[in-house]
């Protein structure tokens, strides 16, 4: 009947939410992300990976506690969402990290949206009993140009860029440095 139906419904989006943040889990985008990588070499679109990551998070929770940590982490999760678009397959991929794979999308494109996502975190506060919490986070770009694209390998290249971001001072932008995409295209 429809109970059991709705049950079945719940069920199949437990299996593929994060608990906290309602983001997809790990899991979930690999599936998602698979046939978008699929979809990609077939038609020879390019298509743009984001790591981010919260920046100092470890002193949110031990400024405010865990409880805040968590309530910053949805927000987190939210302007992602709110800057995201369907197709893009989007996940909590760890602890205060998620994943981005953004469809028929170039570097240039990438940025913008990794830049405004940035932007959206950083001007934003987090009311909360302990009082009002910025944060900021760092995020890393990968480009494939689809025709040979393999997710791990984007995902790798994004997490190196992410480092960069890191390095580079937190709260910022870093695209990866092969940048094989573009590469590629340019020799065809
Ligand atoms: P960096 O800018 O280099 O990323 O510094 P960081 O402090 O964010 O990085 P680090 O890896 O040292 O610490 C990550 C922290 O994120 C530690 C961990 O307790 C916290 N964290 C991970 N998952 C959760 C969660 O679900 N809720 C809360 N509140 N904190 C979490
Ligand atoms: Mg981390
Ligand atoms: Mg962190």
């Amino acid at each position: 009947g429809i109970e059991h139906h709705q049950r079945l419904v719940d069920l199949w989006d437990t299996a593929r939410t994060d608990a906290l943040t309602g983001a997809n889990n790990r899991r979930h985008f690999f599936d998602r992300a698979g046939q978008e990588v699929k979809r990609a070499r077939r038609v020879e679109a390019p298509l743009s990976a984001i790591m981010l990551d919260a920046d100092n998070f470890k002193a949110v929770n031990d400024q405010f506690g865990h409880k805040v940590g968590d309530e910053v982490l949805c927000m987190v999760a939210r302007v992602c969402l709110e800057n995201l678009r369907e197709v893009d397959a989007f996940c909590r991929y760890g602890g205060e990290e998620f994943a981005i794979l953004l469809a028929d999308t170039d570097m240039a494109t990438a940025k913008l949206v990794a830049e405004r996502i940035r932007d959206a975190i950083a001007t934003q506060t987090v009311q909360t009993e302990q009082g009002p919490v910025c944060i900021t986070v760092s995020l890393g770009i990968a480009t494939d140009s689809g025709r040979d694209a393999k997710l791990e390998d984007l995902l790798e290249r994004a997490d190196t860029a992410l480092y960069i971001a890191k390095r580079g001072g937190r709260n910022r932008v870093a695209a990866d440095t092969g940048n094989h995409g573009d590469d590629r295209s340019a020799r065809k």
